[in-house]
């Protein structure tokens, strides 16, 4: 079923399987399945009414479309939601009955985990399914691959923004320095690059100060830093109205997830001359680390692929500037065109020359 706004869906409609002795509500939402089957993870959550879920996992789900689109992955779009405490023990009957759920879509659907979901949640899913991914002793951490990305990214966006892809001696202010802040960080002093980091944690901040030389600042006063590049690393909707009067950088580029307070924080970015490399783009390491393990590739082509990040948001920059549009629309343009693309590749006939009469 493909579902796009909440309005197509009833509470009791098929989507929502509600599981009376387990007590707990599910969705799976597909958005799309163009380019393959539709992967996204499973997040379990307290949602205060099943309207907010329904809503959550169409938008979330959407953003898997895209984000694979433009990853260059043969996949499509989709997520889950259970509705329920998420910190409950009574875990297995859950995620089997979800498990199920998944199975009867007969592979046009893959999970995985997500927020309040864990891989060993995954291995319940597993015993009814075999549609599920980022299981334990398979793919691994993402980060370091996701933190790749990031870096590529951020090159291709000081080519574009300063006409050479270097970051050595470029300043970059780091947000976060947990697993792929940690990795960004790796990345950035091998290159000779000079870091000023923000954590909650003490401890981590102290590890990137011994062993990439990075200066700490308290939490808050990341955004006041003059930099050239800031990289978001910890939390979502860090650029809003408020950080937009005090961020003094050129360029954004981050692994962290939703980083747009409000769509409209693209042209408020623009205006301030700063570049915004889109995060589903440049974070997209994680999800080539899982589809990796779809495909059974080795860790150098996840590798590979990540890197492809870096002519992706040239394409997307380039784009940008020719249309005069933002650089989250010129991302949405090429993933959209990706999809089309390969929609009609679908519909090539064999022995059909005539590339007009063969729909
Ligand atoms: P993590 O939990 O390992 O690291 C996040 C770090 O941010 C922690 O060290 C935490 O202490 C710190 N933090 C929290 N609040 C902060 C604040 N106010 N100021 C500064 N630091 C703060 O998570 P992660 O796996 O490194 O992921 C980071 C971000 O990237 C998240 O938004 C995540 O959704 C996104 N992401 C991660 C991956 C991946 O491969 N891990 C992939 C795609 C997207």
């Amino acid at each position: 079923m493909h579902l796009d706004t909440v309005d197509q869906v009833r509470v009791g409609d098929p989507p929502l399987d509600y599981l009376p002795r387990i007590g707990c509500k599910g969705i799976i939402a597909i958005h799309n399945t163009t380019l393959g089957p539709a992967l996204g993870g499973t997040r379990f959550w307290n949602y205060a009414t099943d309207a907010e879920a329904i809503e959550d996992s169409l938008r979330l789900a959407r953003g898997m479309t895209y984000k694979s689109a433009l990853a260059g992955l043969n996949l499509g779009g989709g997520k889950s939601v259970i509705i329920g405490d998420p910190n409950t023990r009574d875990r297995e009957m859950i995620f089997r009955a979800h498990g199920r759920a998944v199975e009867s879509l007969a592979g046009r659907y893959i999970t995985a985990e997500d927020v309040g979901t864990s891989p060993a949640d995954m291995d319940f899913v597993h015993m009814e399914t075999d549609h599920v991914v980022g299981l334990m002793g398979r793919s691994g951490d993402p980060s370091p691959v996701t933190a790749y990305g990031v870096y590529m990214g951020m090159k291709a966006a000081a080519l574009h923004k300063y006409g050479d892809d270097s970051l050595a001696g470029k300043h970059v202010t780091v947000q976060g320095v947990g697993h792929v802040g940690y990795f960004l960080c790796e990345l950035l002093a091998q290159e000779g690059a000079q870091l000023t980091v923000s954590d909650i944690s003490k401890e981590k901040t102290a590890v990137v100060k011994k062993e990439f030389g990075a200066t700490v600042v308290p939490a808050k006063k990341i955004y006041e830093v003059k930099a050239d590049i800031f990289a978001p690393c910890a939390l979502g909707a860090v650029i809003n109205d408020d950080t937009l009067k005090v961020l003094k950088v050129g360029i954004i580029v981050g692994g962290a997830n939703n980083q747009l307070a409000e769509p409209r924080h693209a042209k408020a970015v623009e205006k301030k001359k700063i570049l915004y490399g889109p995060d589903y783009l440049v974070n997209a390491g994680g999800l080539i680390n899982v589809y990796a393990e779809i495909e059974g590739w080795p860790a150098e082509r996840s590798h590979r692929k990540a890197g492809e990040i870096y002519n992706t948001l040239l394409r997307i920059l380039e784009l940008a500037a020719v249309e005069k549009i933002t650089t989250a629309e010129a991302a949405d343009k090429v993933a959209e065109q990706r999809m089309d693309e390969v929609r009609y590749l679908h519909r090539t006939e064999l022995g059909c020359l005539d590339y007009n009469t063969c729909g």
